[in-house]
């Protein structure tokens, strides 16, 4: 009989500082598929769903499909929505077993109402459903907080292994093919994790450049070492105040191999001794928006490709609110000509756009609504309304190729040299249709304002002439000093001095 497999995807990355709790519809509204259509809409792209598919259709898998769910990121996640997404996903592994394999697409930073480490919860209620010898696979984001509990009730952890994120369907292939063997009698993985006194490390696990190069090299090498499965190599989530955030490794190991688990615990151990070496290695340099903005005023008379600012701090991909001023003010006040700025997360001046009509001149506030001691006050801004949209568009980029995502009802005001891209539904900038539906062709701009730490990288590092990262102030900022941590083990590095 063919192996029956349960599969789900429930992801969040959880800013504990937001103020916007994470409910039910925030997942609705991004992406939410029970049952067969998670396969039908999932299959073939660069998913981790897709890539457990692959590999179940490959072998000939009987597949239970769950539920795929994932929210933009923002604060914790309600009671409400664990009980329908997240234990539903345990209440298919209960009643609709038994399974052989499980195989789940998991953020690793998700906090709830209810629980700090909601994977953790997860793996809990799905292992209690299956028992104690059903493999369970867990892919994780590379900025996964993982904790003990997780490295506990999870054979095989396999975290992406690229910043900005492209791999979502080799991650999930490959988690398939280890819980397969698994499933098959040929291993039996086991996963340990090793932690330091680090709140941060791995230079945020960008992989253009920087120690997470060296450390993920080193973490394949270690594959060939006899027993050793798969390494996880994560940078861990500082927007997250729970105990157990930070990097970590943890290295899966067949426990049915002799020496496996010590060699395993020596792996983990080694690489997150280079964390702490290299901990203190920055690979961005932070500007403020008046030095990015007068940088790029000096750029404009140069006419090759354009200048990109991303605003690092207002990164809704982070948590943020994605209505921070800073930078828009800076780039306005530098009298920035052939310009283009987004996205400005604020649903009421998008709403008055629309209301207003295209070729409208209007004077609004605009952005700052949230909590203007993250990145600014709103702004009164004169100009015209150049575009309106439905915020529906078909990325093409690296990242989520073919995907459909929406920014909901979104508008460009024009004010002077500068459109700004007005939209609904708070979103980073990953993907150059997100201007391009709205009539804005990022590569005859001479300036690019964004918000996005590092994953616009991937669609825009190939157009730019030149990157800068600006600091706003807002509630992403890098400085982790920022942060009021209130359950954060401490002491801790860069909050204390830890020998
Ligand atoms: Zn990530």
């Amino acid at each position: 009989m063919a192996p029956r497999v349960l599969i789900g995807q429930f992801m969040h990355e959880t800013n504990t500082f937001s103020s916007q709790p994470t409910g039910y519809g925030a997942f609705a509204r991004v992406l939410l598929h029970e049952g067969p259509a998670m396969v039908a809409v999932l299959r073939g792209t660069n998913s981790e769903t897709a890539g457990f598919l692959a590999v179940a259709e490959a072998q000939g898998w009987d597949v239970v499909p769950s539920l795929a769910a994932i929210a933009t990121p923002a604060g914790p996640v309600t009671a409400d929505a664990w009980e329908r997404l997240g234990l539903a996903i345990a209440r298919t592994a209960a009643e609709d077993g038994p399974f052989d394999g499980v195989l789940l697409a998991l953020h690793g930073a998700m906090v709830t109402e209810l629980d700090d480490d909601a994977e953790g919860a997860l793996l809990e209620a799905v292992r209690a459903a299956v028992g104690p010898d059903v493999p369970i696979g867990m892919t994780l984001d590379l900025h996964a907080n993982v904790s003990d509990r997780m490295a506990a009730l999870a054979n095989v952890i396999c975290p992406y292994r690229t910043y900005p994120h492209v791999d979502m369907a080799e991650v999930g292939e490959r988690c398939a093919t280890l819980i397969g063997d698994a499933m098959a009698g040929r291993t039996r993985p086991r996963t340990v994790i090793a932690r330091r006194a680090l709140a941060e490390g791995f230079d945020q696990g960008r992989t253009d450049a920087g120690p997470m190069l060296e450390a993920l090299a080193r973490a394949q090498a270690a594959e060939a070492k006899p027993g050793i499965l798969t390494t996880s190599v994560c940078a861990g989530f500082s927007s997250s105040d729970i105990a157990f955030m930070g990097p970590s490794v943890a290295v899966s190991y067949d426990a049915a191999a002799d020496g496996a688990e010590a060699t395993a615990r020596a792996v983990a151990e080694d690489l997150m001794d280079f964390c702490w070496a290299t901990r203190e290695h920055e690979g961005n340099v932070y500007l403020t928006p008046d030095q990015a903005a007068s940088r790029a005023k000096a750029h404009e008379t140069d006419r090759g490709h354009p200048l990109v600012i991303a605003d690092y701090a207002d990164n809704p991909g982070g948590g943020a609110y994605g209505d921070a001023t800073e930078l828009l003010r800076a780039m306005l006040g530098a009298g920035l000509q052939n310009a283009c700025f987004g996205a400005m997360v604020d649903g009421e001046a998008a709403a008055a756009l629309h209301a207003a009509g295209e070729g409208a001149a209007v004077t609004l506030a605009v952005g700052g609504k949230v909590d203007p001691r993250f990145g600014g006050h709103p702004l009164t801004l004169s100009g015209v309304v150049e575009r309106l949209t439905d915020g529906k568009f078909v990325c093409d980029g690296p990242m989520w190729r073919g995907i459909a995502k929406s920014f909901g009802p979104t508008g460009v005001l024009r004010v002077d040299g500068v459109r700004i891209l007005i939209v609904t539904n708070g979103m980073q900038i990953t993907d150059v249709q997100q201007f391009r539906h709205a009539g804005i062709d990022p590569t005859a701009m001479a300036t690019i304002g964004l918000k996005s730490m590092q994953h616009f990288r991937a669609a825009y590092q190939p157009l730019a002439n030149e990157v800068l990262v600006c600091d706003t102030g807002a509630l992403c900022s890098p400085d982790v000093r920022k942060r009021p941590f209130k359950k954060l083990r401490r002491p801790i590095w860069p909050l204390d001095p830890v020998a």
